[in-house]
């Protein structure tokens, strides 16, 4: 597995994270999610050593991944791209877009008539989580994919580990790292972007046509990515190691 550098310039490189997977371990319940303290001050002193130019890139809604990191907030790319935050305390910028009320109503009956699965509504579209009941992989697959002929104009269907994602076609994590990348603090740095997932593939694709730096959790075969990290907690080493080589 071909480790990623370590040495990141202050002001010559931008930092883009993925969350769930990359920094924290995935729990059975998304809402049972926290960071620990000390990954939040290390994510600070990273973020003051690089000017601000780290986010974290996540499908989770920014609200969400506040309350992960609280009290303290990063510049953020949520629920797929379709919330953005360029500047930790400017407000978050939404997309307009959102599933049909038909659509929703239906997810949350079937959540609803399935005990295990969660419904995650965010700003965009929709998280099916089947991992508290994988039983249900089958019939979850089934009733999203009949959904899908109403919405494929607009959403598209990312299966994820364990999750089903309805989220909007124009909305991904490509898509919010390019534009981060267009303003300050992180216009004319060379990015970084680490992730886990499918849906973190959109973003090393624009990361390595930037000719920036890409990082797969768990080794990239199949991924676009070219460096590899076994698992979060060798994220957490390289991160350490990031922190401690930032020089001024
Ligand atoms: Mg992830």
């Amino acid at each position: 597995m071909p480790a990623p550098p370590d040495k990141l310039h202050p002001s010559k490189h931008a930092l883009f994270l993925d969350v769930d997977g990359t920094l924290l371990d995935i729990e059975d319940h998304p809402a049972d999610v926290r960071a620990d303290p000390s990954l939040v001050a290390m994510l600070s002193s990273i973020s003051t050593g690089l000017g601000g130019a780290l986010s974290l890139i996540s499908g989770r809604p920014i609200a969400d991944i506040d309350r992960i990191f609280a009290p303290v907030r990063f510049a953020a790319a949520g629920a797929h791209g379709s919330e953005l935050r360029q500047h930790p305390h400017d407000p978050v910028a939404a997309a307009e877009s959102a599933l049909p009320a038909s659509v929703l109503d239906g997810l949350r009956a079937f959540v609803e008539q399935n005990p295990g699965l969660l419904l995650e509504e965010k700003r965009g579209g929709v998280s099916l989580h089947y991992r508290r009941a994988p039983e249900f992989e089958a019939q979850c697959k089934a009733y999203v994919q009949e959904l899908l002929p109403q919405i494929d104009k607009d959403f598209r269907l990312i299966a994820g580990k364990m999750v089903l994602e309805l989220a909007p076609i124009d909305h991904n994590k490509g898509a919010a790292i390019t534009e981060m990348m267009r303003r300050e603090p992180f216009s004319g740095r060379r990015a970084v972007f680490v992730g886990d997932d499918v849906t973190d593939e959109d973003g090393f694709r624009v990361v390595n046509a930037m000719n920036g730096i890409t990082i797969r959790v768990g080794g990239n075969r199949g991924s676009l990515a070219e460096y590899a990290l076994p698992d979060v907690a060798a994220v957490r080493d390289w991160l350490e190691s990031v922190e401690s080589r930032i020089s001024r």
